[in-house]
This record gives structure tokens, C-alpha cells and sequence, in this order.
């Protein structure tokens, strides 16, 4: 392949680069790239704002991660925020750090997954910064976006006997990761191409996970004003945990009720591992956490894309599982940390 040094175009030329065939599609943002600062109107609504920090060899792996679906994913991961606050996205801005071993050819396949998820989300990319780093590749995205006049929802609203719901299935990401993990580590022992069969579920939801865009639409349309909301990175147990702490309340949820792949399921037996224990302590895979009234279950119900999963308890009664076999167990925070 092609291998052009960005040396050879400087940082302004890498800037115009990247984003000169860059459009707007939001009424909203009034100045894009090109200037000290964006310009952004949104007309009596109130502005979320949301950043990510991402660092190679910390949040992702270049050794299976193909650059087009990182920049993908640099962007979901951001607006799965915004959608988390009942918020719609409308504009990104990308800072980038990087070593000379990223090309041109590189930086534009990057660009190529921004571009994608602005377009498959309908939002701009306004601005950004651009830097060379010593070592390694670093992304921060911070995602603009808004939403009726206190109409957003944060974590703190959630109050006993309000039900707890989630969007799609939970789990798969962090099985994702174990299978690159996996196969990352027999390539390098034995030099065998990744086994890859029948688990584009799980890869996919690691390396190219979609935000719920459909979900905050659905709940303008049906009238559904959540109590608390969040959006499921590090695991449910631990942003279950957040919702409940930030609201001053406990919880039940059961394990019977929690969604799961089952190509995912399969994967997951296959390897020894608990399905429940991935989708409570794996990462990843920004569905939608959130509580509601009682009143909204009929609605709730309807959604093929939503589970009802538990409900919210008074503080006392602590956070809960119940299992399958009807034993109670205390939530544990072991969330997906980095930090670790
Ligand atoms: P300044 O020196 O005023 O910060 P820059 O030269 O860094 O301006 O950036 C010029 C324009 O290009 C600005 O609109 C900035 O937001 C945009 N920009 C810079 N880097 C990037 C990037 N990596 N992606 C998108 N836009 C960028
Ligand atoms: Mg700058």
C-alpha cells in the first residue's frame, strides 16, 4: 500500500486534507472548519456537551482494530453520551496526536470512519486540533449536541418502583474483545490467521458499535420522558450502580430478564464464561440504561428494541440481582477500568 509522510504535507496541509470536502448538514451550525472558533445556533434549545479521551494501547488496539472503524467508533462513543442526556448530537470536533509511523493514507482511512458515523447520525464535524505525538495515536472527540428546554435526563432522577429498562443486548462487545484478545495471543504464539467464524455479532459490536439514536427518537414520539438515564460503557452493574447512587435509591434486576445474543450466548459458553457476569462487568456496548414511570410499560412493552429488566427500591434495600434460581445477590461495581 501507498505510503505517504504527513512530514511531507505539514500540519496545515493535513488539516485541509482531511477536511476539505467536509459538509454541513445541521441549521445549526452557522461556522464550521476554517476559522479560530465554530459558530453554532441552536435556537432556544439547550446545548449538551460531551468529550472523549482515547489512547492507543489503553482504549483500543491497532493490531486488530482497523482505522476506518476507529474512527467510527471514536464518534458513537460520544454521541451514545449525548443520546444518554435525551439529547440529539449536532456537531463534533476531532483533535488528533500522532507518531510518524501514521501515514497519510492512515489519517485519511481515519477520517473516512468520521465521516461515516457524522453522516450515518446526521451530524457536523465543526473544528478540532492536530498535533504530532512521540508515541502512539491520541483521540479526543467532544460531541455538541441538543435538546426542548430542560427536557435532557441525567442520572439522577430514578425513584422506587420505577421500572428499569435497557435498549438491545448486552454483553457481546466485551466478548468481542476476549475473541481478538484471544486470537491476537495464538497468532503471536503460533502464527495462525484469527479464527473468525460465525462471530461478526460479538466483532462487530466491538469495532463498530452503533449509538441509539432510534431510542431518543422513539421517546419523542411516544411521549416518554425517562427519570434517569446512562449509557452502558463499563458494564451494567456498575452503571446501574450510578444511576441508583446518584438518585439516592437501590435496585432489583433479573437475570432472567437481561438481554442476551445468542450467538453471543453460544460464544460465551464455548469459553467457560457466565453470559450474565459479561453483560455485568463487560463494557462497552453503549445500549441505553434508564428508568421510567409504571405508567410507560404498556408503551415499553411495545418496543421490540427495549427489556424491562428490574425496578428501582429505596436506598435501604441495597442494589440487587435475583438469579435464575431465585437467590438474591449484592451488585458489584467491577466495571471495565483502565485505570486498573
Ligand atoms: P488555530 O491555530 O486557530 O487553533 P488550527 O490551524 O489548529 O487553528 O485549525 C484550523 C482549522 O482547522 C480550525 O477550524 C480547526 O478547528 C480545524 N482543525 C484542526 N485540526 C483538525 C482536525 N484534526 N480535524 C478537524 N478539524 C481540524
Ligand atoms: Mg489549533
Amino acid at each position: 500500500m501507498e505510503r505517504t509522510e504527513i512530514a511531507d504535507l505539514g500540519e496545515f496541509g493535513l488539516i485541509h486534507h482531511l477536511t476539505a470536502n467536509n459538509e454541513t448538514r445541521n441549521a445549526s451550525t452557522v461556522l464550521s472548519v476554517g476559522d479560530d472558533g465554530a459558530v453554532i445556533d441552536h435556537f432556544g434549545r439547550q446545548t449538551v456537551v460531551s468529550t472523549d479521551l482515547l489512547i492507543e494501547g489503553i482504549h483500543f488496539d491497532l493490531s486488530y482494530t482497523p482505522l476506518k472503524h476507529l474512527g467510527y467508533k471514536s464518534v458513537i462513543v460520544n454521541l451514545s453520551d449525548i443520546y444518554a442526556m435525551n439529547a440529539t448530537p449536532s456537531q463534533i470536533t476531532v483533535n488528533i496526536g500522532f507518531s510518524n509511523r501514521f501515514s497519510l493514507e492512515a489519517l485519511t482511512a481515519f477520517y473516512d470512519g468520521i465521516y461515516a458515523a457524522c453522516e450515518q447520525y446526521g451530524v457536523d464535524l465543526v473544528g478540532g486540533d492536530t498535533s504530532s505525538s512521540q508515541k502512539g495515536l491520541i483521540i479526543s472527540v467532544t460531541a455538541i449536541g441538543e435538546v426542548a428546554p430542560d427536557q435532557y435526563v441525567t442520572r439522577k432522577g430514578a425513584q422506587p418502583n420505577q421500572l428499569i429498562c435497557v435498549s438491545g443486548e448486552l454483553g457481546g462487545a466485551f466478548l468481542g474483545l476476549t475473541l481478538l484478545e484471544r486470537e491476537k495471543k495464538i497468532f503471536a504464539e503460533t502464527g495462525a490467521q484469527p479464527d473468525l467464524e460465525n462471530q461478526a455479532y460479538i466483532v462487530g459490536k466491538l469495532l463498530k458499535p452503533e449509538a441509539r439514536k432510534d431510542i431518543v427518537q422513539w421517546f419523542q414520539e411516544n411521549q416518554i420522558q425517562p427519570t434517569a438515564m446512562i449509557d452502558v460503557s463499563d458494564g451494567l452493574s456498575s452503571d446501574i450502580m450510578h444511576i441508583c447512587k446518584q438518585s439516592g435509591t437501590g435496585c432489583v434486576l433479573y437475570e432472567d430478564k437481561i438481554p442476551f445474543n445468542e450467538e453471543a450466548r453460544e460464544f460465551a459458553y464455548k469459553l467457560k464464561l457466565d453470559p450474565t457476569a459479561c453483560a455485568l462487568s463487560g463494557g462497552e456496548d453503549y445500549e441505553l440504561l434508564f428508568t421510567v414511570d409504571q405508567k410507560d410499560f404498556e408503551a415499553i412493552r411495545q418496543n421490540p428494541y427495549l427489556s424491562v429488566i428490574g425496578y428501582i427500591t429505596p436506598a435501604e434495600e441495597g442494589m440487587h440481582l435475583i438469579t435464575r434460581g431465585g437467590n438474591k445477590h449484592a451488585l458489584v461495581a467491577q466495571g471495565w477500568n483502565h485505570l486498573r
